[in-house]
């Protein structure tokens, strides 16, 4: 939806990206908040929650070891543990917001980091990961996914909508009811969006989807991965590629190649690209 050319170089191409720190600080952030609901209601306080988020970084560090390049451009060890120190407090001040949001002491979601996965009608299938569903009594679902940027400027909201949305049309299909809201928590900020979808909306969603794949298989069939250069190439890892900014993108891998066929599948992305007016959310 955003530049068919960066669709190509990362899902086609699959070049890789340099890990930033606003990304990797918001996939600890997350994993901090979903760990937070493991222990008793009580306990969930914001010194234990600023208490995981170290832990997770680590673990996520032996995961990824080449996150360890974040800091590698400091001068000797003293300045590589600052900046670490630095990056730390910062995620701590971003738990320290979800707790002006929510009080998980009153919580107790059905679900953390679930993915859902449909096929619409046409057989496209559908994937995302949901940070957190809470279910009521009655059964009604809320479906919550925490932003570590800021909330998005005006004019840009419609992109935040339409993850939602996605969301909301994957759940209505696999459980086979519409949720009744959806929350944005926007932990940069400390704003909160809301939004109560329904059949109609998501009737519109999955028509908005279809039009999109159709592009992408359109693309598929003539090679044609045109740049869209917009302000989310000041974030783009691939401008020495791409000919918006003077660069020659690299062949089409063979199974690419114009008239192959395209499988049918999207995953929800919409996190993985920062917004124009919110570079530091990436995830
Ligand atoms: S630099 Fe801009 S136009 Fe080029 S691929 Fe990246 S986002 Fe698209």
């Amino acid at each position: 939806m955003t530049c068919p050319l960066l669709y190509r170089f990362r899902v086609i191409d699959r070049l890789p990206e340099e890990p930033s720190p606003a990304a990797t600080r918001g996939t600890v952030v997350h994993a901090a908040l979903e760990r937070l609901f493991d222990l008793p209601a009580a306990a969930r306080t914001p010194e234990a929650a600023r208490d995981l988020v170290e832990p997770e970084w680590l673990r996520l560090l032996a995961e990824e070891p080449e996150l360890g390049r974040l800091f590698a451009a400091a001068a000797d060890a003293d300045a590589e543990a600052a900046q670490i120190a630095e990056f730390l407090a910062g995620a701590r001040g971003l738990v320290d917001a979800y707790f002006r949001l929510e009080d998980p002491t009153r919580l107790e979601p059905a679900e953390r980091e679930l993915r859902v996965e449909t096929s619409l009608e046409s057989g496209l299938a559908l994937r995302g990961y949901v940070d957190r569903l809470d279910v009521s009594p009655s059964g009604e679902l809320r479906v919550v996914d925490y932003k570590t940027g800021k909330a998005p400027g005006e004019g840009f909201e419609a992109k935040a909508l339409f993850q939602m949305r996605f969301y909301a049309l994957v759940l209505w299909r696999t459980h086979g009811r519409v949720p009744s809201m959806l929350k944005l928590l926007y932990l940069g900020s400390g704003v909160e969006v809301t939004y109560s979808p329904d059949e109609r909306d998501l009737r519109a969603t999955e028509r908005k989807i279809e039009a999109v794949w159709q592009a992408i298989a359109r693309s598929h069939e003539t090679g044609d991965w045109r740049p869209n250069p917009s302000r989310l190439c000041d974030w783009c890892d691939h401008r020495a590629l791409c000919p918006a900014w003077g660069g020659t993108p690299p062949p089409l891998p063979a199974a690419a190649l114009p008239g192959v066929a395209a499988e049918g599948s999207v995953d929800d992305a919409a996190d993985e690209a920062p917004s124009p007016s919110t570079p530091a959310d990436e995830v």
